[in-house]
């Protein structure tokens, strides 16, 4: 699933060949990834607005065209990206935006779960998940004691916690795993119980995490293409995702891959002590990404400079 950092990179690689341009006609293959309003007034509002800006909050794209606001999210498998008419269509194409220029902004989504919202200048019908959002993680106002409030009191697991988009916006399965460890905190630690120091070390981490990971354009695990259909840079420099069975970069103990937050979780059980009392589920590894290039030099945890 496309988390924060390919969510920036496809706001990043779209912003040049959508921004400026006239939407001419809206093309809906399939119905229901037009969540509101009514797709006939999806394309009615859309038709003949100029895109004037491109956002990004959390996993969402926010489209503005004057006083519209057309919200994307990509969810499990949604790709949002720019190509010419003549590209063949794709299989699971769902939306083509006809730009003036002649090229297309397409929306194709194998899973099917992402799709669109169109608001209109009072904002009506605002997806709950937007409306709710916690903090920017790279925003100047994400502060160590703002992750500290989020977490303070809670009983949940610190990974819970922070897939929680209400707490902290845009981080996910992959993007906590890296976190926790550079951060040498356990998945499973109830969120509540993190020290002053640990919610210090796991704030510094998020934003380093995230700020390398926008860097190198994101992670192309599976399915995750950037607005121009490149892949991202980011696998390659994973510590602990999709590495259960490897050796630790840091300490060369064995990574674990168990259940937390219904999630797949990767940790390293040395550097990352498990808190007492907690059983954990372990999940069976499968063969990492198909076709990844090998690891060349096992960079230090933790840095991500
Ligand atoms: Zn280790």
């Amino acid at each position: 699933m496309p988390e924060l950092p390919e969510v920036e990179t496809v706001r990043r690689t779209l912003y040049p060949r959508v921004v400026g341009r006239r939407l001419e006609r809206v093309e809906i293959l399939t119905e229901r990834q037009i969540f509101h309003p009514d797709p006939g007034t999806f394309r009615a509002e859309l038709e003949g607005a100029v895109f004037d800006d491109i956002e990004r909050r959390g996993k969402y794209l926010l489209f503005s065209l004057g006083p519209l606001l057309l919200v994307a999210h990509l969810r499990m498998s949604g790709h949002l990206f720019v190509c010419g008419p003549e590209a063949p269509r794709q299989k699971h194409l769902h939306v083509v935006f006809h730009l003036d220029d002649g090229q297309e902004l397409r929306y194709v989504d194998q899973r099917k779960f992402g799709g669109f919202h169109l608001l209109g200048p009072d904002r009506q019908g605002m997806p709950r998940g937007l409306a709710n959002l916690g903090p920017e993680p790279l925003s100047p106002s994400f502060t160590p004691d703002v992750l500290a409030a989020a977490l303070a009191g809670r009983q949940t697991s610190v990974k819970a916690a922070l897939l929680n988009q209400a707490l902290v916006a845009g981080l996910g399965n992959i993007y906590v795993d890296e976190a926790l460890f550079c951060a040498r905190i356990h998945p499973a630690r109830p969120a509540g119980t993190l020290t002053e120091e640990e919610v210090a070390r796991l704030h510094g981490c998020i934003r380093r995490v995230l700020a390398r990971a926008v860097e190198k354009r994101g992670t192309t695990f599976s399915l995750y293409r950037d607005g121009e259909g490149n892949e991202g840079d980011m696998y390659d420099e994973l510590q602990v995702f999709d590495r259960a069975g490897e050796p630790c970069p840091a300490c060369g103990t064995t990574i674990q891959k168990v259940a937390v937050a219904q999630r797949g979780t990767h940790f390293c059980p040395r550097c990352q002590p498990a808190p007492e009392g907690v059983a954990l589920t372990p999940v069976r590894a499968r063969p990492g990404r198909r076709g990844r290039s090998v690891r060349v030099a096992a960079e230090p945890p933790g840095t991500y400079e």
